[in-house]
């Protein structure tokens, strides 16, 4: 049976006025002189004063992760490591140890998140996380992203994400 070739190469191949990018690059000039023209002479305001003033945020945003408890305040994430593993962007660490018999009462299983970071500078706020947990341990339901100008303060530790004790559930977006 004949088979058909089909050529990748000449149907994702740039057309020749395509890599004078004029069009591209026109177009963003347009975009620029707009909004130019906007804020100097009409005096309409295309930016924010963030974060003294925050637009409204979509339906479909997702917060900073939240490690949850259970109603008896134990840590619910017993180290799984079912999110390092499903996270596409490499960004979770997670250290396990073994819980000692002293400490059954803050733990639920025999192990525990020693460590548990969050890199916010790799992290794409995919959700898979929170999907793969086992545990309903993981939640993308806390504040917003801040900016900042450290990197060691956009690495988020447990003690960071871990909702107090008392078991109270912590649902709202800041
Ligand atoms: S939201 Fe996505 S990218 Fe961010 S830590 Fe979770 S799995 Fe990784
Ligand atoms: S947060 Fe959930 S998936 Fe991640 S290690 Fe803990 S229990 Fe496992």
């Amino acid at each position: 049976m004949a088979t058909k070739t089909i050529k990748v190469s000449e149907k994702y191949a740039w057309k020749w006025y395509e890599k004078f990018y004029f069009m591209s690059i026109s177009l963003g000039m347009f975009v620029t002189l707009k909004h130019f023209i906007k804020s100097a002479f009409l005096r309409q305001q295309v930016t924010v004063s963030y974060p003294e003033e925050r637009k409204p945020l979509s339906s479909r945003f997702r917060g900073l992760h939240r490690h949850k408890r259970d109603e008896e305040g134990r840590e619910r994430c017993t180290a799984c490591y079912c999110c390092q593993w499903v996270c596409p962007a490499d960004a979770i660490h997670i250290e396990a140890a073994a819980v000692k018999p002293e400490e059954q009462h803050l733990y639920r299983e025999d192990k525990y998140a020693k460590v548990f970071n969050v890199d916010l500078l790799r992290c794409i706020f995919c959700g898979l996380c929170e999907e793969a947990c086992p545990k309903g341990a993981i939640y993308l339901d806390g504040g917003i992203p801040m900016p900042d100008d450290s990197r060691d303060r956009l690495i988020l530790t447990k003690e960071m994400m871990m909702e107090p004790t008392g078991g109270k559930i912590i649902g709202e977006r800041l």
